[in-house]
């Protein structure tokens, strides 16, 4: 391994991932004093944040009564029970001054007549806990991402944050107690290898949708942070519940955004019926992205889709009027003009579920620490690593995510793992010892991928990992089919020892970074489909047909799990945090669920 020769850095804290939630540390931890590096495999703008439609939550009570407590209750309900109550109130509390602060940065927010940022329903937001719509999401009209992240790297660059831009990161690197000191990573450009060493480490490395073969995220959303964790030997949390959004195009997965259904947009079909109608009467196409998903999975179940093959849906947007759409809308109209053929002031856009959010992650606390849990009972926080973002699982969205709910996430959790650690790091402090033997393991991981002469190509093997999560991981599982998966998938990674690689250059050998992301793909698919096969209840998104109903008694707890061989999974559980930051605010799961 010695062959590889590798360039030296210190910081005070490295970020990997240059999303909305490692911008918003990036920033922080810059402002703070702390010298600090930006690690991201692709150029800060182009991260999958910049997709994000349709708008970022806070009860900012702009366009109609609100208050945060309406909006805690309703992301705790949208949880399914599932999320961490102290952690949710933390967010939807400070969700107000992140819009402000976001405001202050230039964020050109879409507004009202009277020039307040403009705010949108969304599907699950209400007033009076439960007995109003909520007015809530605010949005630069369907391009929020889009402008968020453009704010904060410009702020990153004015606090004077450094960039290691097209940098892959590897592998962590610690100590022999497995803390972590540091994060081994390739320039892509000059093919050169880097140890960044670090008092702390923040992963950002966002969600890992390409598990599937449908999905609303870029490319490069292949979750290397949680391989990365895996890999360390940490576990991933509550990675069954992966969340169907209602309104990907059909048959290239784009997305429509909810705000689409916000500003008024119905489905219907093949009877032209407004079916969310039977389904959720009150809500009816805005309830929760899990409902609506498996409302329409069941209508095409039945035989009442739409199309030659009647295996997708109708979203009507044309009743709402050129001007509207042109106003509120304008990307989605082009998204559909550009992969669907349609005119959206004239006909309806097919759609279809299709995965859109990881609600599973690297286990954090409410301050960004990585936390393990080994009793069943009490957290240990991993010395000298965070995470943020998609990549983390706080857990703030439980068992189902709430739109709007990701980017508020980001900002919110991007800036309290700032706060955090300008409080345990010191400026300038010295850099722990990592071990020789973890990064020999992460070098020559690296090493032997680079030189796999098998005959499987790293697509074909992809396709079969992403075949099998999208049949056997789908809205509705059984025992049976995830069984099924649980051995194909094994048998998937198996042929993983046999790839082959054309290329073993080190500059911009993109065979080798598929390679690389398809092996932390692989590893995520595992625990994924292990947890879901180990649920044996029906929450938020993990709806199981053998067990339809939600099983407080025995299953409102985190899993967790370990990766701890190529094919194996030990599954354990933590408590869900059902207590709140003070005594005062309280939400008390409901005897049944009522959408
Ligand atoms: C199409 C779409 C629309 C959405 N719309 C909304 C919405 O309207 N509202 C909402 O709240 N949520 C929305 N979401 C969800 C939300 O946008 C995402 O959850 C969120 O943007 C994830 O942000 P992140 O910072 O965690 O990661 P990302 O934005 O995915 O960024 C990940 C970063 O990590 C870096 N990285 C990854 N791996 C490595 C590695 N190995 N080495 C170096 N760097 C690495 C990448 O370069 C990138 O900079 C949407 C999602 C999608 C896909």
């Amino acid at each position: 391994m010695s062959a590889y020769e590798i360039v030296d850095h210190k910081y005070d804290v490295i970020v990997v991932g240059a999303g909305g939630a490692g911008l918003r540390a990036t920033v922080g931890l810059s402002q703070a004093g702390l010298k600090t590096a930006n690690i991201t495999k692709v150029f800060p703008t182009r991260s999958h944040t910049v997709a994000a439609q349709g708008g970022i939550s806070a009860a900012l009570a702009n366009m109609g009564e609100d208050d945060w407590r309406w909006h805690m209750y309703d992301t705790v309900k949208g949880s399914d029970w599932l999320g961490d109550q102290d952690a949710i109130q933390y967010m939807c509390r400070e969700a107000i001054p992140a819009i402000i602060e976001l405001e202050h940065w230039g964020v050109p927010f879409s507004r009202t007549e009277e020039g307040k940022v403009y705010q949108r329903p969304f599907g699950g937001m209400t007033t009076h806990y439960g007995e109003g719509t909520a007015q809530r999401t605010c949005a630069a009209a369907d391009r929020t991402g889009h402008a968020m992240l453009h704010a904060m790297y410009q702020q990153s660059l004015k606090a004077r944050a450094e960039f290691f831009v097209e940098y892959f990161a590897i592998d962590l690197l610690t100590d022999t107690d497995g803390s972590v000191h540091g994060v081994l990573a390739w320039d892509l450009s000059t093919g050169q290898l880097h140890r960044f060493r670090a008092q702390t480490v923040i992963l950002a490395t966002g969600g890992y949708g390409r598990a599937f073969f449908s999905a609303t995220s870029a490319h490069t959303c292949t979750g290397d942070g949680g391989g990365m964790a895996l890999r360390a030997g940490i576990p991933l949390q509550d990675m069954e519940f992966v969340q169907f959004h209602p309104t990907g195009i059909y048959g290239s997965g784009c997305l429509i955004t909810e705000g689409a259904r916000g500003e008024g947009g119905y489905l219907t079909n093949s009877e032209g019926e407004r079916f969310m109608e039977r389904y959720a009467p009150n809500r009816k196409d805005l309830a929760s992205r899990d409902v609506v998903s498996r409302a329409m999975t069941i209508e095409i179940g039945e035989g009442r889709g739409v199309g030659p093959d009647k295996d997708h849906i109708h979203l009507h947007l044309e009743h709402l009027g050129p001007e509207v759409l042109h106003e509120r809308l304008p990307g989605i109209s082009e998204t559909a003009r550009v992969f669907a053929g349609v005119d959206v002031t004239k006909e309806p856009i097919p759609v279809l579920p299709t995965v859109h959010y990881n609600m599973g992650g690297v286990p954090a606390n409410f301050n960004g620490e990585v936390v393990t849990c080994t009793d069943g009972q009490n957290d240990t926080v991993i010395p000298g690593l965070m995470a943020v973002g998609e990549a983390a699982c706080v857990s703030v969205h439980g068992a189902n995510r709430l739109g709007s709910n990701s980017l508020l996430d980001l900002v919110v959790f991007g800036r309290a793992a700032a706060l955090h650690a300008a409080r345990i790091v010191k400026p300038g402090g010295a850099h722990k010892n990592i071990s020789k033997d973890s990064e020999e393991r992460a070098l020559a991981r690296f090493d032997a991928l680079r030189h796999s002469k098998g005959s499987t190509s790293t697509s074909t093997i992809r396709s079969n990992m992403q075949r099998t999560m999208q049949n056997h991981a789908a809205v509705f599982r059984t025992g049976e089919s995830l069984s099924e998966g649980i051995e194909k998938l094994k048998d998937v990674i198996g042929s993983f020892s046999d790839v082959k690689l054309a290329d073993s250059s080190m500059v911009w050998n993109s065979d080798l970074v598929e390679t690389l992301e398809l092996d932390n793909l692989l590893g995520q698919a595992l625990v994924t489909i292990s947890s879901a096969g180990n649920r044996l209840e029906s929450r938020g998104a993990h709806a199981r047909e053998d067990y339809p109903d939600r099983n407080d008694e025995s299953w409102m707890k985190h899993s967790l799990a370990w990766r701890t061989s190529a094919t194996d999974v030990k599954i354990d559980f933590r408590p869900v945090h059902m207590y709140t930051l003070d005594d005062e605010t309280e939400v008390v799961p409901p005897k049944a669920r009522v959408y």
